[in-house]
């Protein structure tokens, strides 16, 4: 049976890139959290915020993850701007978390899109 929480899966590629085994360009990392560049970008600023533990998806999170996820709510919007982002209100910019299939998730390790820049995106 797959573990969906657990410190590290040698199968998933988001895994693969916070231990360097493939390689991204680095937006900020600490202890518990990466963020790099996404590589299809939709915007003018597209990056990826994840957890360094591997989270299959939003649907496995427990109440002992709350406070990583605050975490990374609340370091999503500087990181937003520090990487281009208009500021708000005529600037901003969007988070998405596509969750399961339905939800249109292709990489099982949870994962925040931040999005943001100059309009038209390529997508969104
Ligand atoms: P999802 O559809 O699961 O919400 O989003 C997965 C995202 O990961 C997509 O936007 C895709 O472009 C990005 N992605 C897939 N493979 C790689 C990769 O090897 N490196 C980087 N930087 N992004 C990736
Ligand atoms: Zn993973």
């Amino acid at each position: 049976m797959t573990e969906h929480v657990v410190d590290h899966d040698p199968n998933c590629l988001f895994c693969k890139i916070v231990a360097g085994q493939i390689p991204s360009k680095l937006v900020y990392q600490d202890e518990e959290i990466y963020a790099f560049h996404d590589i299809h970008p939709w915007a003018p600023v597209h990056f990826l915020l994840i957890p360094k533990v591997h989270i299959s998806s939003m649907a496995h999170l427990t109440d002992e993850h709350a406070a990583l996820m605050g975490r990374m709510m609340v370091l999503a919007p500087r990181l937003a701007q520090e990487q281009g982002c208009n500021p708000y209100p005529e600037g901003g910019f969007r988070m998405l978390c596509n969750t399961g299939v339905e939800g249109g998730q292709e990489v099982h390790h949870l994962h925040i899109h931040v999005m943001g820049g100059p309009r038209p995106w390529l997508r969104g």
